[in-house]
C-alpha cells in the first residue's frame, strides 16, 4: 500500500522544530527496501532544550506546574489521549503498518493496547490521590507519620521499534500519570507513530513541555539524555547490550533506571497435553511480530516421548503462515524491521547449521518475495546447549527445539540462560503447572498458553532481562519518589 509518509519535526515544548543540526534520517519501508520519507535526527543541542522544557513544565508557575496538578486532573489529559487515539485509529495503524512491517491486523491490536493503556493509567493517577498520606503506624504517640508519592521529576524514555508507539506508551502514559514530564526518544528504525502521537498531545490540549518527542539515533539523541543531569530518571526498553551501556552512564549521577531488555525465554511441552492447541501457541509465541517480541518464546522444549508429533504438527502449521507483504489480507508473517537485522537473523541460522544443527522448516528468504526483509518462519533442531542459537536471542522468526526427559531436565534446560524475561509451561497437571513457574528464573510465567499481556500485570524480567516492573499498579511506582513526612504532635518538652 502506498501513501505518503508525514512530514514532521522534533516535538518539543508543544511545538514542532527543525533539528539544530537540521539533520534528518530515512525511512525504509522493510517490505520494499524502499526509503518512504525521513524523520529528524535529534542531537545533544536538541536534548538540551527538551529537557529545560521539560524542567520549565514540571515545576511552571505557582500552581500551574504539572507536578502539581492532582491525579484527577491528569487523568482527564490521559483519557483525552486515549479517546484521541482511537478517532485516528486508522492513521496510527497505518502508518505502524508500513514502518515496522508488522502484519496490519497485528498493528490494530498495538493501536487498541495504546488507547487501553492510557485509560487504564487514567484510572492509576485518578488513585494516586487516594493514596496521598497514608499513615504509617509508628511505635510512639508523640509522632505521627505519613507517606507522600510525589512524581520522580523530568524522565527520559527510551523505546525500541518492535511495538513503536505501545512501548513508548508503556512509558508515556504511567509518567504522565505519576505527574512527571518527559523526553522520549523512540528507535531510528521505527518513529512515525511516535512522532505522530505529538499531534495527539496538541489536539488535546496537553500543555506544553509535558511531553518532548526527540528522534534520532541513540548515540546522538539517546546518550545525551540518559547522560544529562536535570534529566531525573531513565526507563529503557531495548537489548541487554544498550541497556548495559544506559546503566554505566547513569550509575555516573546515581541515577535510578528501570531496564526492560532482551530475553530467550522457553516453553516447555509436559507429555499430557493437548498438542494442536499447544502447537498453535508455540506458533504464536514466536512468530507474532514477525518474531520480534522481547519475551518469544522461543526455545521451545519438548518431552521426548511426543517430541517427533509435536514437531511434525509444527511444521504442518508453519507451512500455512502466511507470508507477505503486510497490508495484505491475511498475512501472518511481515519482513523483519532492518537490512542489519535480516543479515544478524541469518548469520544465526547459519552459525547453527555449522555447529551441527538441523534446519527443519524454512531459514531462508521465501522464494515468493524478492524484495523486502523476509525470512521464512525457521525450526531449528539437533540442539546442543553450547551452541550459539540456543544461547542468544535472536529476535527473529526462528524457534530451536530440544527434547527432555524429566520435569527437573525441563527446568534445569528452562533456566539454561543469562536472560530472565518469561517462559511458558504447558501440561494438564496444573500441580506440576505450579512446581515449575516457582523454579523458573523469570519475570513472568504463562501456564497453558504463550505471550497473552494485560496492562493490569506487571511486566519485567530478572537475570540479564533487565529490573523495575512496568504495568500494573507497578509501573506508576517507578515514576514516584516516597517521601516520609514525620511530625512532632506533643506539647510536651522533648
Ligand atoms: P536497541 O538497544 O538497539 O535500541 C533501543 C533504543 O535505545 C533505541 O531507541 C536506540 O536508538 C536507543 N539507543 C541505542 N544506543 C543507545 C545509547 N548508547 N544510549 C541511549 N540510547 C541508545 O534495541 P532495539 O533493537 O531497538 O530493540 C530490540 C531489543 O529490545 C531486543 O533485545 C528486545 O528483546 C528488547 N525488547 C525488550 C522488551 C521488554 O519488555 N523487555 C520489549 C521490547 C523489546
Amino acid at each position: 500500500m502506498a501513501f505518503p509518509m508525514p512530514v514532521r519535526q522534533l516535538f518539543i515544548d508543544g511545538e514542532w522544530r527543525e533539528p539544530l543540526k537540521k539533520n534528518r534520517i530515512p525511512i525504509i519501508n522493510p517490505s520494499t527496501e524502499e526509503i518512504i520519507g525521513d524523520i529528524p535526527a535529534a542531537t545533544a543541542e536538541d536534548v538540551e532544550v527538551a529537557v529545560v522544557a521539560a524542567r520549565k513544565a514540571f515545576r511552571r508557575n505557582k500552581g500551574r506546574d504539572w507536578a502539581a496538578t492532582s491525579g484527577a486532573h491528569r487523568a482527564k489529559y490521559l483519557r483525552a489521549i486515549a479517546a484521541k487515539v482511537k478517532e485516528r485509529k486508522d492513521h496510527f495503524v497505518k502508518l505502524e503498518t508500513l514502518d515496522s512491517g508488522k502484519p496490519f491486523d497485528e498493528a490494530v491490536l498495538d493501536i487498541d493496547d495504546v488507547a487501553s493503556c492510557f485509560e487504564y493509567f487514567a484510572g492509576q493517577a485518578e488513585a494516586l490521590d487516594a493514596k496521598q498520606k497514608a499513615p504509617v503506624t509508628l511505635p510512639m504517640d508523640r509522632f505521627k507519620s505519613h507517606v507522600l508519592r510525589q512524581p520522580i521529576g523530568v524522565v527520559g524514555l527510551i523505546s525500541p521499534w518492535n511495538y513503536p508507539l505501545l512501548m513508548a506508551t508503556w512509558k508515556i502514559a504511567p509518567a504522565l500519570a505519576a505527574g512527571c514530564t518527559a523526553v522520549l526518544k523512540p528507535s531510528e528504525l521505527a518513529s512515525v507513530t511516535c512522532l505522530e502521537f505529538g499531534e495527539v498531545c496538541n489536539e488535546v490540549g496537553l500543555p506544553p513541555g509535558v511531553l518532548n518527542i526527540l528522534t534520532g539515533l541513540g548515540p546522538d539523541a539517546g546518550a545525551p539524555i540518559v547522560s544529562h543531569p536535570d534529566i531525573d530518571k531513565v526507563a529503557f526498553t531495548g537489548s541487554s547490550a544498550t541497556g548495559s551501556k544506559i546503566m554505566a552512564s547513569a550509575a555516573q549521577l546515581v541515577k535510578p533506571v528501570t531496564l526492560e531488555l532482551g530475553g530467550k525465554s522457553p516453553i516447555i511441552m509436559f507429555e499430557d497435553i493437548d498438542i494442536d492447541t499447544a502447537v498453535e501457541w508455540t506458533i504464536f509465541g514466536v512468530f507474532w511480530t514477525n518474531g520480534q517480541i522481547c519475551s518469544a518464546t522461543s526455545r521451545l522444549l519438548v518431552h521426548e516421548s511426543i517430541a517427533t508429533e509435536f514437531v511434525d504438527r509444527m511444521v504442518k502449521w508453519t507451512k500455512n503462515i502466511k507470508i507477505s507483504d503486510p497490508f495484505e489480507e491475511g498475512c501472518r508473517l511481515g519482513p523483519v524491521i532492518s537490512k542489519g537485522q535480516y543479515d544478524k537473523i541469518m548469520n544465526f541460522i547459519s552459525t547453527a547449521k555449522s555447529e551441527g544443527a538441523t534446519i527443519l522448516y524454512g531459514g531462508s528468504r521465501p522464494e515468493h518475495l524478492k524484495k523486502g526483509y523476509f525470512i521464512e518462519p525457521t525450526i531449528i533442531t539437533d540442539i546442543s546447549t553450547s551452541m550459539q542459537i540456543w544461547k542468544e536471542e535472536v529476535f527473529g522468526p526462528v524457534i530451536c527445539v530440544k527434547t527432555f526427559s524429566t520435569e527437573d531436565e525441563a527446568i534445569e534446560l528452562a533456566n539454561d540462560t543469562q536472560y530472565g524475561l518469561a517462559a511458558a509451561v504447558f501440561s494438564k497437571d496444573l500441580e506440576r503447572c505450579e512446581r515449575v513457574t516457582k523454579a523458573l528464573e523469570v519475570g513472568a510465567v504463562w501456564v497453558n498458553c504463550s505471550q497473552p499481556c494485560f496492562v493490569q500485570a506487571p511486566w519485567g524480567g530478572i537475570k540479564r532481562s533487565g529490573f523495575g516492573r512496568e504495568l500494573g499498579e507497578w509501573g506508576i511506582e517507578n515514576y514516584l519518589n516516597i517521601k516520609q513526612v514525620t511530625s512532632d504532635i506533643s506539647d510536651e518538652p522533648w
